[in-house]
């Protein structure tokens, strides 16, 4: 492709993206395709010889966007969202334009000194402890999985990094029955042995209860473990569960574990000083990470992680083979060192852009607007004779059941409520997805879409109640 045929393809892909956002609705949120639909489409060789740009932007309106999840629709109410606006995508234009590896300053000084800059506007703007260093990690897996690896480096004084593990280490890592799987893979590769995972039993509103973790850690002691990292979570994944990390952080420092907050999801709420409650503690953390790629409209990948003990950080991941020795490594940081891949994208341009252009206003106005649409919800749910609220709602995710009246068999229950998730999702016009809290199945809706407004959400309960409704017509 010559520099004119770019220059008319980036136009007419730019015309495509702008439509495409603008037009999101008249797409199903999920297609209605089977497993094996979209490969058969696809031609089983490689092309022998180039083809025309015009025939691949073809093929991708006609198989791929039908094969597509629309994770930007309005009405996307599953999972979490997945950060993404036009600000973000215009950064990622231009860094895939750049097309620069940011494994150390030198290969490119910019994006390093940018990446710096964004981690502390990042910290100041949540009112994170001021002693945290930040870098952006790929995910919030990575991140935890670094923070562990940490943890182990330095109480251990980097002696499994250098002779691997010993029949004395009996480590212990612990977190609450809600968290997230990324712990439990953590656990695995770091070495740990999965077994040696304590999971911590919740309170009603299914946060950490300290106590339970207190008699736990004392136990392992007494039975001769190291306990060596608690993972606390701000925001579960199930219900957006809030664990007390002040209570969490002194039990910490009384028996010397490494505290790493999850903050994943939540993390971007910070941004409200009214929600700064959920992070009260931080301060006692030796890490802590939340993704842009979640809430805050940034695309996939960018999870910021920041640490209290830098050196210790560097110390367990860094490299210095010869040919990547620079003049500049006292003075500069070299994030090739601070996680596991070498090579990095430069992911802290679309922050800069987006954060820019919202500024900390714009980005709290729409925080701000998701909560309020999902107290909208929590309240008609509240109110109607034949949903239940089945989760405290401190922010946008609403765990919610259908509960016709007359029937009180729980696994019924769990049967009608799974049935009506699979209709609604068939329907194409909105999203959702399920979890199970107190063992019990449970609808979630989460409200955080760059363009979704309150008339998607009021649009979306109404396509619930209806389906509801269908649904038990076919049963009488
Ligand atoms: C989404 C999520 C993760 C995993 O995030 P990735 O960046 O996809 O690895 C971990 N913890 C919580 C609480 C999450 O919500």
């Amino acid at each position: 492709m010559d520099n004119a045929a770019f220059r008319k393809n980036a136009h007419e892909l730019a015309d495509w993206m702008a439509d495409y956002l603008d037009g999101m609705e008249k797409y199903p949120v999920k297609p209605t395709i089977r497993p094996g639909d979209i490969k058969q489409l696809l031609p089983q060789e490689a092309p022998p010889s180039g083809e025309s740009f015009t025939e691949i932007f073809s093929d991708f309106q006609k198989i791929i966007i039908p094969g597509m999840t629309h994770w930007q629709h309005p009405q996307f109410f599953a999972y979490f969202p997945t950060g993404a606006s036009e600000p973000s995508i215009l950064a990622e234009m231009l860094t895939a334009t750049l097309g620069a590896q940011c494994m150390i300053w030198q290969t490119s000084p910019a994006a390093e000194e940018l990446e710096e800059r964004m981690m502390e506007w990042l910290r100041e703007m949540k009112g994170l402890p001021s002693h945290f260093t930040g870098v952006i990690q790929d995910s919030s897996s990575s991140s935890t999985l670094v923070a562990m690896l940490t943890a182990r480096e330095k109480k251990t004084n980097f002696a499994i990094n250098a002779r691997g593990f010993s029949k004395l280490d009996k480590f212990r890592i612990y977190t609450s029955t809600q968290a997230h799987s990324s712990v439990d893979k953590a656990v695995k590769i770091a070495g740990f042995g999965i077994d040696n995972l304590v999971k911590v039993a919740v309170d009603t509103d299914f946060a950490m209860e300290t106590d339970a973790l207190e008699n736990a850690i004392q136990q392992d002691i007494a039975s001769g473990y190291v306990p060596l990292c608690v993972v606390a979570t701000i925001g579960t994944t199930s219900s957006t569960a809030i664990d007390p990390i002040e209570k969490i952080g002194l039990i910490c420092k009384k028996y010397g574990c490494w505290l790493h907050i999850d903050a994943s999801y939540a993390g971007t709420a910070l941004l409200l000083p009214e929600m700064r409650w959920m992070g009260e503690g931080t301060e006692l953390a030796d890490s802590y990470v939340f993704n842009p790629h979640k809430w805050m409209f940034t695309n996939f990948d960018c999870s910021a992680y920041f640490v209290a003990d830098k050196a210790s950080l560097i110390k367990t991941f860094s490299i210095l083979p010869e040919y990547l020795k620079t003049p500049e490594d006292q003075l500069v940081n070299n994030y090739r060192d601070w996680g596991i891949p070498l090579g990095r994208r430069f992911r802290a341009l679309k922050l800069w852009f987006v954060i820019r252009t919202y500024g900390i206003s714009g980005l709290q106005e729409k925080i701000r607007e998701h909560l309020a649409f999902a107290n909208w919800l929590k309240n008609r749910i509240a109110l109607h004779p034949s949903f239940e609220i089945m989760a405290p709602v401190p922010l946008n995710l609403v765990c919610f059941r259908w509960k016709p009246t007359g029937i009180e068999e729980e696994a019924q229950l769990d049967k009608l409520n799974q049935q009506l998730l699979e209709r609604l999702n068939a329907s194409g016009k909105i999203l959702l997805t399920q979890t199970r809290l107190n063992d019990r199945y449970v609808i979630r809706f989460v409200a955080g879409q760059t363009h979704t407004r309150l008339e998607h959400v009021m649009k979306g309960w109404q396509i619930i109640t209806n389906e509801a409704q269908e649904l038990a017509k076919s049963l009488s």
